[in-house]
Parts: C-alpha cells; structure tokens; sequence
C-alpha cells in the first residue's frame, strides 16, 4: 500500500475535537474546512509552556531517500500519548515544489503520518503562498522605487540582493533579466526566483515571537545599497507594515492531526541549509503551552539542522530540548560504511561497523550541547537483527539509550520503548542546554567554533569574496548575528563525497550572506539550490484526481 492509501485507510476526526483533547475552546479555534484550524497566537502562555518538555528529533548524515525523521516524530508522539503523556507533534510545512519533483512526501510515512495528507502536502492553508505574496511585494516596491522620478531612494540596481519567489521547482526562473519593454516598464536588471521556503521571509516567520516581531524583523530585510553606498533596508521602502498585513494569519500555526487521533501542529518551512530548517518559534511554543511534550524536528542531519535548532531558534527564543533523538537507519550507516547506494537492502554487518563512526559524530555533538541523545533505530523491513545488535552493542559500549522503533509498520505501538526511555531522559533532564557560541563573539570565530567543535574541521578557509563580505558585515554594524553555515547534508564535512566521519579536511566559505532580517549571517560552502529544478520523469505524471475529487499518486 501507499502513503496515501493508509492515510486514506485511517478515520479523520473532526478538528473540534483534536482542539478539545488540548483544551482549546471552541471559540478560539479558526477552522479551514473540517480537518484544518488556525489557532490564534492568544493561546500561547509562556509560563505555562516553560513547564512542558521538548522533544529534538534530529538523524545521523542522511543518505538521498531521508532517514525517517518526520515518520519517527509523528510515530514517537503515537507512543507517549498511548502511555498517556499529553503530547504534540510540532512539524515544517512541506513545500510544494518538491512534492511534484521526486517522490516522496513530508507528512511521515506508512503507519506514521499526519493528516489530511493531501491536504498539507497541496496548498494547506495557504501560509506558503501568502509568504510568496508578502516577499514579492518587496521585490514589487524595490522595482517600483528604482522606476520613479520623485520617490527615488537611489538604489544600485546592480547591488540589489532581494530576489523573487514562488512554490514551484522551475530552473529556468533561477537567473532573468526584469524590466524589458521600454520605458514604461521598469529598469532592466539582473535577477531571479527562488523557491518559496528559501525565502528569508519563511527564516523570519518562523524565528518571529508574535506579530509585532515579525514586522520589526520584515522591515530589517537588507536589500543593497544606493550609489553612495549606503545600505537599504525594507523599512526604508515602509514595507514592513503591508508586509505583515499580509501574512496576518499565515503567523498563526496550523493544527491537524496523527493518524491515531492525536495532536499535530504544523507550521513554515525553511530550508535547513541556508536557512535555520524548522518549524516556527510561534508553533513550537503553541504546542508547549498546550501540551506536556512536544516533539519536534529540525532538518537533514544533526550537524546541520539540530545545530542551528540549538544555536539559532532555541537561543533567539530562549527554549531548550530535554532529549535528542537521533534517527539512525541500518541503511544509512552502510552507506557511511561504503555500501552503494543499490546494496543498501542486503544486510552486511561488516559494512555497518564501518559506518558506525558517523553515528559516534553526532552522539559526541549532542553531548557538546549538554543534552542527552537516545539512539532510535528506524526499523526497515529489510533489516537483519545481526545488524541491529551492532548498534546496539555500540550504545552500550558508549553509555547511550537505544531503542528500535518500527513506527513505520506499527504507528505509536511501534515507539512504546522508545517513549518511555524518552519520557526518563527528559525527567532527569534539568539544566538548559550549552550553545556552541555566544553571538556576540566575532564572525570568524563563530564560524570557526561550528566548523571545528560539530563537523570536526581542521580549518576554515575563505575565499576573496567571502573576505569583502566580511568587511561588509563588520559596516553594516551586523557582527552580532547567529551563524547559520549553508552546507550539504551528506557529509559532516563540506565535501559530500566524504563519508562516514571525515578528519583533517579544510572547509572553505565562499561567501557570506546577510539574513538581517530573520537575525542570521550565512556563511556559504559548496553549491547551495535554492531554486530546484524537476527531474525527466517529475512525479507529477502520475498525480492525478478523479470525478469525486478523490487524489491518487501523491506518494
Ligand atoms: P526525513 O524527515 O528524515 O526526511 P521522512 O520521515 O520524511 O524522513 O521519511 C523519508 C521517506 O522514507 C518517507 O517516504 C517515508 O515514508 C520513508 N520511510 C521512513 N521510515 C521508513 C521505514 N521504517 N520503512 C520504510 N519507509 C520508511
Ligand atoms: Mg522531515
């Protein structure tokens, strides 16, 4: 069967009563249809979501298909709720393109998703393409200033950064040249499209803390300079205020629910490489006045997405996680361990003890973070329990938790284990977590502590450009801001062939852009996309709906 067929398979209850099970009352609740609610940002108590406890589900370096955990989020929030804790699962909104690109959803997998699944992975409720409104009326404004006689802020079109955006992998938007046609229609100038969730407009939605934040943060958006030199920000076009009209109700989270009934807030979706890759502040805290645990998930691997959950959005915000759990794949560590990608499926012992060092990089850096890892072993069905023992001789011989989790076949029956070593470690759990670096200290050495300390570099190089851009940032007054590396998640060094856990390798910031607005630097390494393209076969071809509106082929 897939994805969609068991979530088809599963009852949808009304939303009402999902709010109910969280003690919202009925008044408060602002439904989108029958299985969708706005919930107002009035709800949130920071007293209150102080006490509950946050759940960090991060994974190992992941191979291309994903390591599980969105799947493992939503199964391990089935398990605490079966073993009556009250809990939430707080997720990223998928982004559309993708879901069109290659296969494979972001609203968890077989016994473990979030529904209505075709729902959240088409347009949702909409937060995505009020996101793209509010960015491209920035675009608008900049364009519209340029073309003016009098409004004119003297901008240099060559030095404008701000670019535009829409919801869909389309390649030949990346680069194109805007205001042809003559006179009447704009200056021409060099610039592009992004893909909606790369906007800095999604980084600042989700490190908001309420709406007056997020207009302060809207109109902090760097955008170039004038031909003096001067730099130019959204404020200085009053765009902020429009802005944040905009996405009035995108900047409350959405609820939804589990497959077993249970509470789902899912909320923004920033890229997890150049952009902080998790669910909003907003959602995150929603859930934590709402619930007694939260699980949450940051993207791609621990080194990329859960260090900048840890130094990006738990400092700005001033949460910390009780628990990481990592996800680990027998597959993935036979991929650290030099298997092919098309071996994957057979079982190898010998190979998997060859990956195992990646594994010990990530434990050894959420230890860095003074929080307490438990390894949760993704069940595949092609796993052998020859290999699975040697993972769990690994945690015993490193003192660390371990638990197999088959929440992919089983849903929350298949995470019993797991929640209850997650429930102990987070009861023992009293101190705030340790961040890597204090964000007052200088550029380079922030960078240089993340580099060294989480991906266990030897060095940082940087190029001519990134150099200027350092220059620029200690101008702008801008040093003070969190670090947020751009880098591939296949490897923990910047080079994604180097596997398992490579040592001595150099890492080289090739340039270093200004996130002013959502309060981050990004240091960039190695090719970032932020616009995808499609590939031959895109999966659109087998999406389809019939005369009752009914969906098929969406995973
Ligand atoms: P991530 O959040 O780490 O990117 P996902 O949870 O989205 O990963 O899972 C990636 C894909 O792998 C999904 O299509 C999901 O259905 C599938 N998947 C996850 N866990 C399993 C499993 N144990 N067995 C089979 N397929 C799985
Ligand atoms: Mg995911």
């Amino acid at each position: 069967m897939t994805d969609l067929e068991i979530a088809r398979k599963a009852s949808l209850k009304p939303i009402a009563e999902i709010a109910a099970k969280l003690g919202i009352p009925q008044h408060s609740l602002e439904p989108y249809g029958k299985s969708k609610a706005k919930l107002p940002l009035n709800l949130i108590d920071k007293t209150q979501a102080a006490k509950a406890k946050l759940v960090l589900v991060s994974a190992i370096s992941p191979t291309p298909a994903g390591e599980g955990k969105t799947t493992m989020s939503i199964g391990l929030t089935e398990g605490l709720n079966l073993l009556g804790k009250k809990t939430t699962v707080v997720l990223r909104e998928p982004s559309l393109g993708p879901v069109f690109g290659i296969k494979g959803g972001a609203t968890g997998g077989g016994h473990a998703q979030v529904l209505p699944m075709e729902d959240i992975n088409l347009h949702f409720t909409g937060d995505f393409a009020a996101i793209e409104k509010a960015h491209n009326l920035l675009a608008a404004l900049i364009d519209n200033n340029i073309q003016s006689k009098t409004n004119t802020l003297q901008l240099d079109p060559r030095t404008i950064s701000w670019k535009r955006v829409v919801d869909m992998n389309d390649r030949s938007l990346r680069n194109i040249i805007v205001g042809l046609g003559g006179t009447g229609s704009g200056i021409p100038r060099e610039t592009g499209f992004d893909i909606t969730a790369a906007s800095e407009i999604m980084a600042i939605l989700c490190l908001a803390e309420d709406l007056l934040d997020l207009k302060t943060r809207l109109g902090n958006i760097f955008i170039g300079y004038t031909f003096d030199k001067q730099p130019i920000y959204a404020k200085d076009l009053k765009a902020q205020g429009a802005m944040t009209a905009l996405l009035k109700d995108a900047v409350k989270p959405n609820l939804v629910q589990t497959m077993e009934g249970n509470p789902a807030i899912i909320h923004g979706g920033p890229f997890a490489n150049i952009a902080q890759g998790t669910n909003s502040v907003i959602a995150t805290r929603m859930g934590m006045t709402l619930s007694d645990y939260v699980v949450t998930e940051a993207g791609f691997g621990f080194d990329l997405g859960a260090e900048k959950f840890f130094d990006i959005k738990c400092q700005s915000a001033g949460i910390s996680p009780s628990v990481v759990v990592l996800t680990t794949t027998i597959r993935a560590l036979k991929y650290h361990g030099g298997a092919a990608l098309s071996d994957l499926k057979s079982p190898d012992s010998e190979v998997l003890r060859k990956g195992m060092p990646n594994l010990e990089k990530h434990l050894e850096n959420i230890k860095q973070f003074n929080v307490t890892p438990i390894i949760a072993i993704n069940k595949f069905l092609t796993d052998s329990d020859e290999e699975i023992a040697v993972i769990q001789a690994t945690a015993k011989k490193l003192g660390v938790a371990v638990a197999i989790a088959n929440v992919w076949e089983q849903g929350g029956n298949g995470a019993l284990d797991l929640a209850q070593k997650v429930i102990d470690i987070a009861d023992a759990a009293h101190q705030p977590f340790t961040p890597m670096y204090d964000w007052k200290s200088p550029v380079k050495e922030k960078i240089e502590t993340i580099a060294k300390k989480i991906y266990g570099a030897k060095h940082v190089d940087y190029t001519a450009q990134a150099k200027q851009d350092l220059k620029k940032i200690a101008d702008l007054g801008l040093e003070h801001l969190a670090i947020c590396i751009a880098k591939t998640q296949k490897s923990l060094s910047d080079n994604p062939k180097l596997l398992g856990r490579p040592k001595d390798f150099m890492i080289t910031v090739r340039q270093i852009e200004i996130a002013a607005g959502a309060g981050f630097l990004v240091p960039i390494t190695g090719n970032i996309m932020r616009m995808p393209g499609l590939p031959a076969h895109p999966a659109s071809e087998h999406i389809d709906i019939d005369k009752d509106g009914v969906i098929s082929g969406l995973f």
